[in-house]
C-alpha cells in the first residue's frame, strides 16, 4: 500500500464534471487501500432507495444544480466517522463550495487528518465529449466511455452483462447547467486550496490515459513532485 503521507490524510480529487475524478478515485482506492467517498454516488443511492433525502435532492440533481451544503456536509461527516476511514480516504466531488471547504477543514482538524488536493485540469471540449459519451453499468457501477473505453459488446457491461445507462444528468442541457455550477460555485475553491498551505497538485488530465494520470498522482503522493 502506498501511504497518503506521513499522517492519515484526506485526498481531495478536485475538478469539473467529466475530469475523471471517479475513474481516478477507483484506481487510487486500489493502490492506497483507503475508501473512496463520492458524494454524487451517495446521493444517487438515496434517490435509488426512494427515501426522504433522495426525494429532497432528486429535482436539484436532475437540473444539474448543487444540493444544499448542510445536507452533503452531514453525509460526509457521518461517512468519515466509520472505522474504515481512520487511515484516510479519497473525496470525489466534495467539497464543491467554499462553505463545504471550510466545514471540511474543521472536520479534518478535529480528526487530526491532513488534506492533500489533486486538481484534474481538463479542456472544456474534452469535458463535453466525455460527458456526452459516458455510460455506466447500473449493477456494478463500472464506467465506460464511447470514445476511450467502449464496452466489448455495444451497450452491455463487460463484467455482468447488464444494459448500460446514461446518467440522468449526463444529458446535454443538464451538462451545461453542471458546468455552469462548477464555474460559479466550485472553481473559486482553487484559490482557497492554493492559499491554504496544504499539499496541492495540478495535473493535466485532458489527453493522457487514466493509467498515466494515476502514475503522475502516485508520484506526487510519494515524492511531493
Ligand atoms: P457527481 O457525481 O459528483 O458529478 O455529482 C452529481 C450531482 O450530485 C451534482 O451535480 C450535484 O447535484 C450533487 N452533488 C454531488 N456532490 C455534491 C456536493 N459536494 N455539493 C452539492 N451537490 C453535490
Amino acid at each position: 500500500m502506498m501511504p497518503l503521507g506521513s499522517a492519515p490524510a484526506a485526498l481531495i480529487l478536485f475538478g469539473p464534471p467529466g475530469s475523471g475524478k471517479g475513474t481516478q478515485a477507483k484506481l487510487l482506492r486500489e493502490c492506497l487501500s483507503v475508501p473512496h467517498i463520492s458524494t454524487g454516488d451517495m446521493l444517487r443511492e438515496h434517490i435509488h432507495a426512494g427515501d426522504a433525502l433522495g426525494k429532497e435532492v432528486q429535482g436539484l440533481m436532475q437540473a444539474g444544480q448543487l444540493v444544499p451544503d448542510d445536507l452533503v456536509n452531514r453525509l460526509v461527516a457521518e461517512r468519515i466517522d466509520r472505522p474504515d476511514c481512520a487511515r484516510g480516504f479519497i473525496l470525489d466531488g466534495y467539497p464543491r463550495t467554499l462553505q463545504q471547504a471550510s466545514v471540511l477543514e474543521k472536520m479534518l482538524q478535529e480528526r487530526k487528518l491532513d488534506q492533500v488536493v489533486v486538481h484534474l485540469e481538463v479542456d472544456y471540449n474534452v469535458i463535453i465529449a466525455r460527458l456526452t459519451g459516458r455510460r455506466q453499468c447500473p449493477v456494478c457501477g463500472t464506467l465506460y466511455s464511447l470514445t476511450s473505453r467502449p464496452p466489448k459488446a455495444p451497450g452491455v457491461c463487460d463484467l455482468d452483462g447488464a444494459k448500460l445507462v446514461v446518467r440522468d444528468d449526463d444529458r446535454e442541457s443538464v451538462i451545461r447547467q453542471r458546468l455552469e455550477a462548477y464555474e460559479r460555485q466550485t472553481r473559486p475553491l482553487l484559490d482557497h486550496f492554493a492559499a491554504s498551505g496544504h499539499r496541492f497538485y495540478q495535473v493535466d488530465a485532458s489527453h493522457d490515459s487514466p493509467q498515466q494520470i494515476l502514475h503522475k498522482i502516485c508520484r506526487f503522493l510519494k515524492n511531493g513532485a
